[in-house]
């Protein structure tokens, strides 16, 4: 490997450029790694020189390319630079995953996961595509049972993958959180005694870096989780910024001048965190269904970092080069299995414990509920008034009576001051039970939940609500036609909302008044003392309003 200074994307000389930084550990003064006879453990990383650049200092190769998002055919109608009607790149050589392979279905260019009757999603030479491949015949050769298989993806341009994949089960989870999903998967499995199930989380370097704790528990945990870390350098669906796996030295949209801080060491991380199995492979390579197959079919926590090229931001911007990946993943620790230790106290689901059974399940009665319509209600009171709890408790008690019924609510972020809003749907129909729509009931208790009530359009003029009820201290306003009901007088504040549902559920015939007391029976201590003086107060101690 040549060593030598000058700008990145700058000049038309061969030949190979090392990156450099003044003032830090590996740049510019420092020993090269070419001349010392081995890579610094922090050194800079060396990419190679572009061999023309354009006006604006871009490697030519990449400059004449669409924008991103303009985003041509096919790989299979010819990678850059490389033969018509080839994936395959000069200097790539072809692997399993780049062959045609057997259709299901009858001259369409189904294999036998991976749906390729349309173009892959991805920019000409992404590495994403040959890993989706190899993940194809990797699933396939793992032996693992493709019914358990959830594939759950990650923000990112790999997080395009769950839709290509149409006869396994898909998961797209939030940036980072890939890893903590598909534990959540293990857990329930294991607790709930369900079928076993082998998630596979598909994760670029961006969402290893915003959930690297997700990965350092799935480890710890041991769970039963293949991580596949797709490491092209760079965040690129948001436009090529340095992750924490950019190697240092390395110009990116962020890091104009290069990345100044060194890349987070995955494989030394993950086995602090008593990971069982590491391995890593360049993309494209012909081993790497074989290498993804493996770490599949392996019990546990297994993590496979693909050195991947994204020519549209690492290439174009940081002249990264497939030969690079080469010379980073050996400075990393080499390709193949980085260690693969046998499992520490079993897999999750070996731990877990047997599933407790639940307590106090509700058991509905169908009887206490004659209601023939969907009913909407919108309540909206002062936030630590228990206009919350009370919808919830009317759920619960449409719940018992055999109805269908969903509850949202809404408050600000404050959570104890300002308004509380909730919205309630019963219906004897399971499919008209969807709180979205129009209250047919509003109820306000307090000025907050007026004013927020108001925002939405459900108090006075054009409110699609039949029938409005506010407490009778609550002004009037414009277009305003209400009911005006002694509610705090009557209830105090935090019983004035459970006391107003009560109330319309006698006047709209909602369900008996056995539903609301076997509800509030279900109620902790003082919360279910101070519901029941409420239902006390509306129906009596012998019930019947
Ligand atoms: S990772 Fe890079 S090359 Fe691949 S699709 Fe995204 S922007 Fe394009």
């Amino acid at each position: 490997m040549g060593a030598g200074t000058g700008g990145a994307g700058g000049g038309d000389a061969g030949g190979e450029l090392r990156l450099e930084r003044p003032g830090l550990p590996g740049g510019r003064g420092a020993p090269a790694a070419g001349r010392s006879g081995g890579p610094p453990a922090r050194g800079p990383v060396a990419v190679s020189r572009p061999r023309r650049a354009d006006r604006r200092g871009r490697p030519r190769r990449f400059a004449r390319r669409g924008r991103r998002g303009e985003r041509p055919g096919p790989l299979r109608t010819g990678a850059p630079g490389g033969d018509p009607g080839s994936s395959v790149a000069p200097g790539e050589r072809r692997g399993p995953a780049d062959r045609p392979r057997r259709n299901l279905c009858r001259g369409a260019a189904v294999t036998a996961f991976l749906d390729e009757r349309s173009s892959l999603p991805y920019c000409p030479g992404c590495g994403h595509s040959h890993v989706l491949r190899a993940l194809d015949a990797a699933i396939q050769r793992s032996g693992v049972e493709p019914r358990s298989v959830v594939l759950v993806t990650d923000i990112g341009c790999v997080g395009l993958a769950d839709r290509l994949f149409p006869s396994l089960h898909t998961v797209h989870a939030l940036h980072g959180r890939a890893a903590a999903v598909a534990c959540g998967m293990q857990v329930y499995a294991a607790g709930a005694g369900a079928a076993p199930v082998k998630p596979i989380v598909l994760v670029g370097d961006g969402g290893a870096t915003i959930g690297l704790l997700h990965l350092v528990h799935a480890a710890q945990l041991d769970a039963d989780v293949t991580v596949l870390v797709h490491n092209n350098l760079v965040y690129g669906m948001t436009g090529g910024q340095h992750s924490g796996f950019t190697p240092e030295g390395l110009p990116t949209t962020t890091t104009p001048g290069g990345n100044p801080v060194p890349p987070i060491d995955l494989a030394g991380v993950l086995a602090a965190a008593g990971a069982g199995y590491f391995a890593r492979s360049r993309v494209p390579a012909k081993e790497l269904p074989d290498r993804l197959a493996a770490a599949i079919a392996r019990p546990g926590f297994a993590c496979v970092e693909l050195l991947e090229l994204c020519p549209t931001f690492a290439a174009r911007v940081g002249g990264v080069t497939g030969k690079d990946l080469g010379r980073l993943a050996e400075e990393r620790g080499g390709e193949g299995v980085i260690f693969d230790r046998p499992p520490r106290r079993g897999t999750m689901r070996a731990q877990a414990p047997p599933p407790a059974p639940l307590e106090n399940p509700l058991e509905p009665h169908p009887s206490w509920s004659a209601l023939g319509r969907t009913v909407r209600v919108a309540i909206g009171g002062r936030a630590g008034e228990g206009v919350q709890s009370a919808a919830r408790l009317a759920a619960a008690a449409a719940a018992l009576a055999g109805l269908w019924v969903a509850v949202r609510t809404d408050n600000p972020v404050t959570q104890g001051t300002g308004f509380s809003l909730a919205e309630l749907a019963l219906s004897p129909d399971r499919g008209e039970a969807a709180v979205p729509g129009s209250p047919d009931l509003v109820i306000a208790i307090a000025p907050e939940g007026m004013a927020a009530l108001g925002e939405r359009g459900w108090l006075g003029e054009g409110s699609p609500a039949a029938r409005t009820i506010i407490d009778e201290e609550l002004p009037g306003g414009d277009g305003l036609v209400a009911e005006r009901e002694p509610l705090v007088r009557r209830f105090g504040r935090r019983g004035a909302a459970l006391g107003a549902l009560a109330l319309a559920s006698a006047r709209g015939g909602w369900f008996v008044p056995d539903a609301w007391r076997a509800a509030a029976e279900r109620l902790p201590g003082s919360r279910r003392s101070g519901a029941e003086r409420v239902l006390e107060e509306v129906f009596g101690p012998e019930g019947g309003a």
